[in-house]
């Protein structure tokens, strides 16, 4: 046995050291800068008269209609697996592979698997392992440390588990760089290291009827078998790129914003990025800072609204100090906030708990039609969507670059940024606006892009292009009840989950935050902590019943997918665009994201009264048959 792997004689388990090192000392950077003009902190005033008559929604159609069909991505395979390799972190640590059997086997290391860990140590399960593709903990937050990388969740409500770890975030949004440090707190703080098998990838999960157990494969040899297997591979894990002609060819660097190449010196260099959606908006300010030369190649403007960063105070540090559960009070305030724009601004008076309310309830006359109400909702979007786009006008001084640089459709549809810098960077002399409208880049050549017959030299090409929604290609590799796939299920059925955790024919497999995954709010570890709390409630109450195993009834998973379809259909209207949370226009109603939170937690709490949606299996355990035994 390698030292990686040794057996702790109290438990008879295995425990685990293979949490890689950090590849190169350049990897830090910051997040928001703290920005003190006014003129960049505050939104301008609503222009007069600003509605959405008939003009302004034909605007936004034309806007949509013009860009159907330029979403077209290639998977990073044969000459861009290269884009995927991990930059972060040292070779490896050597091991044996592994043929022996957990109880418990979590695919992923970010929040939820964090999060998971701690819950279900809690609660007396112990036998728990953890694959990681990356070297280290963190997820999102380990593959993703571009310049300027910051959460938009107030990061004291976005960061779980504060009291536990007595930790205040140093900034209202926190870097990247911080939020991996505390990923990294966590996992040292609760012994989450010892259960972790990093630079590992789960391959392939599949059921073996006769034991009753998953049989999950990685790229390291191992061949595990578990009673249970809990998805925590998150929601923007697998980047993307786009389809361009030629972009092989690039003799320059060239690297994913998700695996940023900190051995490549950018200062002096003439640098390209490609896509202007979150990252970028984040990450272009950082840039202009440091390069000879900046071209940004856009497709469609992203939405800009104010970021007003700030330092924690010492005020806040000390209140805090005495205050025990002010985390945790501060995000169940957060989670309450039913506006996304509401939320992500984070007013700090309503979150410490100082007002109750931050802003007078519209009373109407008499009830308003659902029909009404959407009306109201998109007039209201409109308005909002006017100001930031007088944003840019009161800030871009150049006509030409500030007209490209504003958004056409319903605020939220594509997910909304916020950023103080991001603008005037487009006043700067070597900051470029390449206006790709509407197809995008569509050729690349040795020495850089090609646009409209202009060649644009570069030293380096940054891929800005984001990620899959919802991890989709994940579940090609889980095969269930019948050799059938998630996906095959999926694809044939239409998306189908009960409370978007469970999916019948794959019994004993759990989905953290995965398609029709609800119960959440705009901060995204109130979702992963609500579906770990059910994921650990379902373990216990099958340890209370003696059960072995867990599937759910086809009839209330059907019920609740077209109820997930139903609610998507009813709120459409306020994300008519082309994003990645609707597939680019391709996906089916209901079978990506649902963020229901009031209905979602009515259904759960009904079936956990009830245990009606489930079936268990109390059979006596079945001992592995010769056949299907892979203990080591
Ligand atoms: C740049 C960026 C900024 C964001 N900012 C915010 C924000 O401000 N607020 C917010 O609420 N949300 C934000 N999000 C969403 C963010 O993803 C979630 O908040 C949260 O971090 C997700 O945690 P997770 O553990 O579910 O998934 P992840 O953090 O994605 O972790 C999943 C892990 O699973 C691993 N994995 C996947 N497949 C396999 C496999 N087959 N085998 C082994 N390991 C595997 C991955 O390597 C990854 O480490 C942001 C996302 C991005 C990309």
């Amino acid at each position: 046995m390698t030292v990686s792997i040794r057996v702790d004689p109290a438990s008879g388990r295995k425990v685990f050291d293979t949490r890689a090192a950090k590849a190169n000392v350049s990897i830090a950077g910051k997040g928001y800068s703290i920005v003190t003009d006014e003129a960049l902190t505050t939104l301008p005033e609503l222009p007069p008269g600003a509605t959405f008559n008939a003009e302004e929604q034909a605007k936004y159609r034309a806007f949509k209609e013009v860009r159907r069909g330029a979403a077209d991505y290639i998977a990073m395979e044969g000459d861009f697996a290269k884009y995927l390799a991990d930059v972060y972190s040292a070779d490896p640590v050597p091991r044996e592979a592994l043929t022996d059997e957990c109880e418990i086997l979590v695919v992923g290391a970010g929040f939820a698997g964090l999060l998971l860990w701690h819950k279900l140590r809690a609660a007396g399960f112990n036998d728990v392992r953890f694959c990681e593709k990356g070297g280290d903990v963190g997820g999102t937050w380990y593959w993703n440390r571009y310049p300027g990388i910051a959460c938009d969740v107030e990061a004291y409500s976005y960061l779980p588990l504060l009291e536990e770890t007595g930790y205040v975030p140093t900034m209202k949004f926190a870097s990247g760089f911080e939020i991996l440090e505390y990923c990294q707190r966590l996992a040292d703080k609760f012994g989450f290291y010892e259960h972790c098998l990093f630079h590992t990838t789960v391959e392939r999960t599949d059921w073996d009827e006769a034991a009753g157990r998953w049989i999950v494969e990685t790229d390291r040899g191992d061949k595990m078998r578990a009673r249970f297997v809990i998805l925590a591979n998150g929601i923007l894990t697998t980047p993307k790129l786009a389809r361009i002609e030629g972009m092989e060819t690039f003799a320059g660097e060239s690297f994913h914003t998700s695996r940023w190449n900190y051995n490549v010196d950018l200062r002096g260099k003439t640098v390209g990025i490609i896509g202007t959606g979150a990252t970028a908006v984040q990450a272009i300010p950082e840039l202009a800072k440091i390069v000879k030369d900046l071209y940004v190649f856009q497709r469609t403007p992203s939405s800009i609204d104010v970021r007003d960063q700030r330092a924690t105070t010492e005020e806040e540090k000390l209140a805090w100090a005495g205050e025990p559960g002010w985390a945790r009070a501060r995000r169940a305030r957060f989670a309450k906030i039913s506006a996304g724009r509401t939320a992500m601004k984070a007013n700090d008076d309503y979150l410490s708990g100082k007002v109750a309310d931050f802003k007078e309830r519209k009373q109407y006359e008499r009830a308003l039609s659902p029909e009404e109400l959407l009306e109201k909702q998109l007039d209201t979007n409109f308005r909002i969507m006017e100001q930031i786009r007088a944003r840019v006008d009161a800030i871009v001084t150049d006509p030409k670059t500030a007209a490209a640089l504003r958004p056409y459709y319903p605020y939220g549809c594509k997910r909304p940024t916020f950023h103080d810098e991001y603008l005037p960077s487009f006043n700067l002399p070597h900051v470029h606006l390449v206006d790709t409208a509407p197809v995008g880049v569509r050729r690349i050549n040795q020495r850089g892009v090609v646009h409209e017959g202009v060649e644009y030299p570069l030293d380096v090409l940054v891929y800005a292009t984001g990620f899959q929604w919802m991890a989709t290609s994940t579940f090609n590799m889980i095969t269930g009840r019948g050799g059938r796939t998630l996906k095959q299920k999926w694809e044939s059925e239409g998306t189908k989950t009960f409370l978007g955790l469970h999916s019948h024919g794959f019994p004993n497999l759990f989905i953290v935050s995965g398609p029709q995954g609800g119960g959440g709010s705009f901060n995204f570890t109130d979702a992963i902590d609500t579906h770990s709390d059910y994921v650990v409630w379902m373990l216990q109450t099958m340890r209370e019943r003696g059960a072995r195993i867990v599937d759910v009834r086809s009839e209330p998973e059907a019920a609740y997918a077209e109820h997930c379809r139903q609610a998507d259909i009813a709120s459409a209207p306020l994300r008519d665009c082309l994003s990645y949370y609707n597939g680019h226009g391709d996906a089916e109603p209901g079978s990506l994201a649902y963020y229901g939170g009031g209905r979602w937690h009515r259904l759960r709490i009904e079936a956990q009264a009830t245990l009606e949606p489930y079936i268990f299996d109390n059979a006596s355990e079945t001992e592995p048959t010769a056949q299907s035994s892979l203990h080591a």
